[in-house]
């Protein structure tokens, strides 16, 4: 907006003409006074001022404008129709105006001048406009700066006090801090303590991570410098993401030498004692075979016999479950694999069951005339044992079903259904756990929850897949698949 200050309205009525023609827009003022008023109030782009006016002259006005904070910088065009000289030119100037111009007005001069002087204030405007928004950028850029400067020292200070090696990286892999505990297996902060010279290299693992940007998670062997043994670290190192976007890596190396070796004992002895357990089993149940065919026909002590031999099954099974634990957690469990027909297994292991729990009925359903490859012996105690948890845990009820069926070409599954107590959802996926028990159940069944862990284990190393369906109160349904044998098998 243009304010045009002007005692004599027909001189304001002509300018105001000219200047709406050429889409302007335009204020007025016909005092020195009241153009001050105007001013102080409104935000002008421009002030064309007469000089001569009774009251306040044009150069008093620009004089008090050049005062104002909010107008000091506005442009002043003076219009007048006398003191065309040169100390009236100076006065003007030196009251802060920027131009002048003699009546009478020449319209072309005097657009030329409103034009320039109006796209100059547009211009400052742009230039204050674009300058604020740098110094809040700036302002956003400083405050972020310090608050990253503050986590990482905060980051930093967690790292120091944790008993372990931490370290944190650049996004490219560099390392750019370490703590203390670093410097006890290596000598240098930019590289990582070496491992044990037949495992793997730590720094071809760690550019795999930082290449797939992927948690890396390993165990590694570190020793000491100057020293000759190797203690077992878990190097675990992840990614920290902001938006999305990887910003930084932390890594913690932490001893695990003495768990590992406590697992190892543990493993050892689970292995030592279950073999020592076997051993006088086998003869206690020879002797026993031979007692009973000695006995044979006298009721009372064949009766003691039978329940002995039911503990003694009992105790057998237990001490075999505890040796397969053993095999499996020390990596030493040996499947002898050969193709066999599946049909035959299954019916002798509901054989087998019906033997040993008479007045339970199982029911088979469906036939699946095929072969499989794996260790025959393993997969009939996966079936036993998902038989007899089904009769176990269906203290009400007297019926298990087989249901039998291909999947496609290329798979079986076998599903296991019963009517019993059933399981409570958030524990389903927890009972292929080892030594895992479902707490509300567990006190009034007997067992040490080593039976479904070998199960699993034994289908994970067949290339099948198990599970659970079940619902509480109204029983369970134990199920799993393996891969028919296609005729490329090797043999073991
Ligand atoms: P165990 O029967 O010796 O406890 P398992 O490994 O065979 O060990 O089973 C683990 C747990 O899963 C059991 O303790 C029981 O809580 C639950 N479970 C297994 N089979 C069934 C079933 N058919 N019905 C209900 N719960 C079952």
């Amino acid at each position: 907006m243009i304010l045009i200050v002007d005692d004599k309205p027909e001189n304001i009525f002509s300018l105001r003409k000219l200047l709406e023609l050429n889409g302007f827009e335009v204020d007025s003022a016909l005092s020195g006074e009241e153009a001050l008023k105007k001013i102080l109030k409104g935000r002008y782009a421009l002030i064309i001022l007469d000089v001569q006016m009774p009251g306040m002259d044009g150069f008093e006005v620009a004089e008090t404008i050049s005062g104002y904070s909010k107008a000091k910088d506005v442009p002043i065009i003076f219009l007048s129709a006398v003191n065309t000289d040169k100390q009236f030119v100076t006065k003007g100037f030196q009251s802060g105006a920027l131009d002048y111009i003699t009546k009478p007005v020449d319209p072309d001069i005097l657009l030329l001048k409103v034009k320039t002087f109006h796209r100059l204030f547009e211009q400052r405007q742009e230039l204050t406009r674009v300058s604020l928004v740098l110094r809040e950028e700036i302002e956003f850029r400083k405050k972020a700066q310090s608050e990253l400067r503050e986590r990482v020292q905060e980051l930093r200070s967690i790292l120091e006090t944790i008993p372990q090696i931490a370290f944190t990286a650049t996004v490219e892999g560099e390392i750019e801090f370490v703590n203390q505990y670093w410097f006890n297996y290596s000598e240098s902060a930019e590289r990582f303590p070496t491992n044990h010279p037949d495992e793997e290299n730590i720094e071809e693992k760690w550019a795999e991570a930082i290449k797939t940007q992927e948690p890396l998670q390993c165990e590694v062997f570190l020793k000491m410098p100057e020293q000759d043994i190797y203690r077992c670290h878990l190097l675990r190192a992840i990614p920290v993401k902001e938006n999305e976007e990887v910003i930084k890596w932390v890594g913690t190396f932490t001893d695990i030498e003495d768990q590992k070796q406590a697992e190892n004992k543990k493993i050892e002895f689970l292995s030592i004692a279950s073999h020592e357990l076997k051993t006088p089993l086998t003869s206690i149940k020879t002797y026993f075979q031979l007692l009973e065919r000695s006995l044979n026909g006298m009721d009372t002590p064949m009766k003691y016999l039978n329940r002995t031999q039911w503990q003694l099954n009992k105790l057998q099974s237990l001490i075999a479950d505890l040796l397969d634990i053993s095999k499996i957690e020390s990596g030493k469990i040996k499947f002898n694999r050969k193709v066999f027909k599946l049909e035959p297994l299954l019916g002798s292991a509901i054989d087998i069951i019906k033997h040993t729990h008479e007045g339970y009925s199982i029911v088979k359903n469906g036939t699946v005339d095929v072969k499989i490859y794996g260790d025959e012996i393993r997969i009939e105690q996966v079936l036993i044992n998902y038989l007899t948890n089904a009769i176990k845990y269906s203290p009400d009820a007297k019926e298990v079903h087989v249901n039998v069926s291909m999947m496609g070409n290329k798979a079986i599954e076998v599903r296991v259904k019963d009517f019993g107590i059933g399981i409570p959802k958030e524990k389903q996926n927890n009972i292929f756990q080892k030594f895992y028990r479902v707490e509300e159940s567990s006190h009034r069944f007997q067992g040490l929850g080593m039976g479904l862990y070998i199960c699993a284990e034994i289908i994970r190393r067949h290339n099948g897949s198990y599970g659970v369906e079940s619902r509480p109160g109204e029983g369970s349904e134990f199920y799993f698949t393996l891969p028919v044998a296609n005729g490329e098998e090797m043999p073991d």
